[in-house]
């Protein structure tokens, strides 16, 4: 695979009344070699947007898009070296799943016999070889989205481009497939570039994330960092289900406090600050922040964790703590990990 970079990349949309859109904004990005990296955010954030100026679809407004050293900002799509899947496949129907795949390759001056070699070396690596004389019509979704990475792969591209790909398949071949995508990803070492709104299919996914809100990059870095190290708010509350818990709190002498309450300790400054906790980030102790009687929260018991839900400072929150720390007590104290409230400036 190449690097990827974004440069200064924007696009804005402006329509017949001359009303303007800016749709992605100043991103600059580097993707190392390689990798699959997910773009994610909201509806309208901006990620197809992004994605069709790197597949060289729509033209940026401003900025570069570099693959490896080469500038390919006016280089057109068919010269870019890319692969492309949209969202609902774009397979030919008439058409057999050999044919499909073969298509890239016709005006190219390649043998018949070398093209019917990639072709089934493509099908063997999605796992669809058994399918080749069949019309797009007599497969399953999870089938059609197998023959539409084959295709996108058939030229071995350098960059592969994924647009929401699993969002036309049922839970159960959504999870198959990420495993999919991910091992095809590995096997071939193609950059990759992942788009989806689900922050759960974005973590389990990437080695890498962008986030985007309004079009301008939020945070880039592991589903890990981004999940416990979230730049800002909009980030704490995009990932992460049930969501996080948020209030405001201030730090007093190195103590977070709510409402004269200790939540923890810290090193930021004395103010005001926006804080977000994770559900998971509570546990049961015994002289805790949050004292309840049982009849005063609600518990909601799903197998290992247990959910508690309690009122605090006139908003909900939720706390999600082993089930087994429950067990046999009246009385319910609620403590916060240590170092797990989550300081954000209040803008
Ligand atoms: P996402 O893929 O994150 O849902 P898009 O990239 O499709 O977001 O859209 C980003 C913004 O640009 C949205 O406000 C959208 O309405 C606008 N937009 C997208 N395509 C066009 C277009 N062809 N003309 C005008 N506005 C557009």
């Amino acid at each position: 695979g190449l690097s990827i970079k974004l440069e200064n990349l924007t696009k804005i949309f402006t329509d017949k009344r001359g009303n303007e859109t800016l749709a992605v904004d100043a991103l600059n990005v580097v993707i190392p070699p390689g990798q699959l990296v997910s773009l994610l955010g909201p509806s309208g954030c901006g990620k197809s947007t992004t994605l069709y100026m790197i597949a060289g679809l729509l033209r940026p407004s401003d900025g570069k898009i570099y693959f490896g050293d080469n500038d390919v900002t006016r280089v057109s799509p068919d010269k870019r070296g890319i692969g492309l899947v949209f969202q609902n496949y774009a397979l030919y129907p008439h058409m057999t799943v050999r044919q499909n795949i073969l298509f890239p390759l016709e005006n190219m001056n390649i043998q018949r016999e070398e093209a019917l070699k990639l072709a089934l070396e493509m099908a063997e690596l999605v796992g669809i070889s058994d399918q080749l004389d069949k019309k797009p019509a007599e497969l399953s979704g999870g089938q059609q989205q197998r023959v539409a990475i084959a295709r996108a792969l058939v030229k071995k591209p350098d960059v592969l481009l994924l647009d929401e790909p699993l969002s036309n398949l049922d839970a159960r071949l959504r999870l198959q497939m990420r495993e999919e995508i991910k091992r095809i990803q590995r096997e071939t070492g193609i950059t990759t570039i992942f788009v989806t709104h689900d922050q759960e299919e974005a973590m389990s996914i990437s080695d890498l994330m962008i986030v985007l809100d309004f079009g301008k990059e939020q945070q880039m870095d592991s589903p890990q960092q981004i999940y416990y190290n979230p730049k800002n708010m909009f980030v704490a509350k995009f990932l992460g289900s049930p969501p996080i818990n948020t209030s405001t709190a201030e730090v007093i002498n190195k103590e977070i406090k709510i409402n004269g309450l200790v939540l923890d300790k810290t090193n930021a400054k004395d103010g005001k600050y926006n804080i977000g906790i994770r559900p998971e980030d509570f546990r049961i102790v015994q002289n805790g922040v949050f004292n309840f009687k049982h009849d005063e929260v609600e518990i909601e018991v799903i197998g290992r964790d247990t959910m508690i839900r309690f009122n605090f400072g006139g908003s909900q929150v939720r706390a999600i703590v082993d089930s087994d720390s429950i067990l046999d007590k009246d009385e319910l104290s609620i403590g916060v990990k240590k170092g797990k409230v989550l300081l954000f400036d209040i803008e």
